[in-house]
């Protein structure tokens, strides 16, 4: 997979895309529009800086990295892509139309793939031109440190398509998680439920802010507290997911937290828009609470 197109220039198609370039390939990396996706570009150089600054990386690597990622307007030139990530919102809709948008010129024996948190890939893979092609690549955030990938195939996903796509997630260094196209695959089916009940013990004033997170950290030895990882996750897609886990299984013990739906209502939606559960806005994050 010589080039790799990127869909969604935010956090996740930032880390990816800055990822599969580290790891020698080219990138195509869109978004809305040029001026989105060329930000993202703007976010990988200064992720890549930073490297260089903490002396991990040589900045004649960092330029070299910086060059194999290249924004574009459109679709059109992801036709020379062997593998093509959607990392957009996580929102089926918009999910749906890329996936249709894109479908037009994915070439014949390439793998279309996505990062989705939790929308069943076996439905979205009939957004495509081929379901035979198309798998779940779930990354997490940040991509170019953490270790894991998940790997979902849907119903009709050919083995030879999660062969390849498990030998690519290998060949970034990272370790592969096989999972059944089930809600929330097997790690957000685990950790939605704990973010959304840390909102809940906050929105019932049992501890504040501060105490939930070192409670966490603390007591369960996780090196971040739930509502801090909410904050980083993004409270929109920490949403959107709980909102899913809580549709397709029709178990209550989904049903997202009322904080969590007003905070998301506010738009503060943790470290992306400065303000979530702490503040963002000054030299260390604050408790909001
Ligand atoms: P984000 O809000 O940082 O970025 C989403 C990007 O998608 C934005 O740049 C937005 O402009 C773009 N976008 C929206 N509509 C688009 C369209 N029609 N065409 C092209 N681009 C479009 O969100 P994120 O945290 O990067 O999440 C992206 C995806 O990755 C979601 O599916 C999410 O569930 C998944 N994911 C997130 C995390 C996490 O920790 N945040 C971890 C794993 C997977």
């Amino acid at each position: 997979m010589q080039t790799v197109g990127v869909i969604g220039a935010g956090q996740m198609g930032t880390g990816i895309a800055q990822t599969v370039a580290q790891h020698g390939m080219k990138v195509l990396l869109a978004d809305l529009d040029l001026a989105h996706a060329e930000a993202g570009k703007d976010k990988i150089d200064q992720a890549l800086t930073k490297l260089v600054g903490r002396g991990k990386l040589e900045a004649d690597q960092a330029e070299a990295i910086l060059a194999r990622v290249t924004p574009v307007a459109n679709y059109a030139p992801m036709a020379d892509a062997g593998l093509i990530i959607e990392a957009a919102t996580e929102r089926e809709e918009i999910k749906k139309s890329i996936f249709e948008a894109v479908g037009k010129v994915l070439a014949g024996d390439a793998v279309m793939a996505s990062n989705t948190s939790s929308i069943p890939i076996t439905r979205m893979a009939n957004y495509s031109p081929d379901p035979q092609r198309f798998i779940g690549l779930h990354f997490f955030n940040p991509v170019p440190v953490m270790g894991l990938i998940e790997v979902i195939p849907g119903l009709a996903t050919l083995q030879e398509t999660t062969d390849r796509i498990t030998a690519f997630a290998e060949g970034l260094g990272k370790q592969v998680v096989l999972s059944q196209d089930e809600p929330g695959f097997v790690v957000n089916r685990i950790l939605l439920p704990m973010i959304n009940e840390a909102i809940f013990v906050l929105g019932q004033s049992t501890a504040n802010i501060e105490d939930i997170d070192k409670g966490c950290r603390l007591g369960l030895n996780h090196p971040m507290g739930p509502l801090e990882l909410a904050d980083f996750v993004g409270l929109d897609t920490c949403f959107e997911i709980i909102k899913v886990l809580y549709a397709t299984t029709g178990d209550s013990k989904y049903r997202p937290a009322p904080l969590l739906v007003k905070y998301v209502e506010a738009g503060w939606l943790g470290r992306k828009t400065g303000r979530g559960f702490y503040d963002y806005t000054g030299e260390a994050p604050v408790p909001t609470r």
